[in-house]
């Protein structure tokens, strides 16, 4: 018999409207999702594990491992670069698992091109302030660091339009069902 292919899964939305932990917590529910770990050029944030958050490498590993064609997609954000590795997402739809990457905007974008079947998620911030308030109590950015995150804040929720699903987060409880909703429906269509 055919194994069934993986769904795709794609969250994106902007710094600071909670992605992460809506993340963790979904996969704290569905612990046979694979999430994919991005590679990175931002340097580790206090408490991040390496292979865990984050694959972390200078640019020089980043641009050898993009000439040798090993990302499904990339993109530079916040003044970072960032890239999934396409082998480890490509293997686990193979094997029939269900994938879920955290990638913004542009990279999401570059991943429906290739896999229109892919199934993406935008999470918003409830306002503005709300926003602003997380980047800062979080402590993790400089002052300026938070600010470029505000500005590109405003292009990336533009971008929310083009998405499949879009999720309010003002409770992270009630966000975190939505999302395991939306999952289990694409699911249920061929369980
Ligand atoms: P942070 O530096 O806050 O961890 O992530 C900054 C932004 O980069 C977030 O929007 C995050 O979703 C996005 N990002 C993380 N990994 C990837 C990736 O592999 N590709 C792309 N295009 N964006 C990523």
């Amino acid at each position: 018999m055919e194994r069934r292919r993986g769904h795709l899964f794609i969250i994106s939305g902007p710094s600071g409207a909670g992605k992460s932990t809506l993340r963790k917590k979904l996969l704290e529910r569905f612990p046979d999702l694979v999430y994919s770990v991005s590679y990175t050029t931002r340097l580790p944030r206090p408490g991040e594990r390496e292979g865990w958050d984050y694959r972390f490498v200078d640019e020089d590993k980043f641009r050898k491992l993009l000439r040798e064609g090993k990302f499904l997609e990339w993109a530079q954000v916040h003044g970072n670069l960032y890239g999934t590795n396409r082998e480890d997402v490509e293997k686990a739809l193979e094997d029939g698992c269900d994938v879920i990457l955290e990638i913004d905007v542009q990279g999401a974008s570059q991943v429906k091109k290739q896999m229109p079947e892919s199934v993406l998620i935008f999470v918003m911030p409830p306002s503005e302030t709300a926003l602003e308030e997380r980047l800062l109590s979080r402590g993790s950015e400089a002052p300026e660091a938070i600010k470029v995150r505000l500005d590109n804040a405003q292009k990336e929720i533009a971008s929310a339009a083009t998405y499949d699903h879009i999720i309010v987060n003002d409770d992270i409880n009630k966000a975190v069902d939505k999302l395991a909703s939306i999952i289990a429906q694409y699911r249920k269509h061929e369980r």
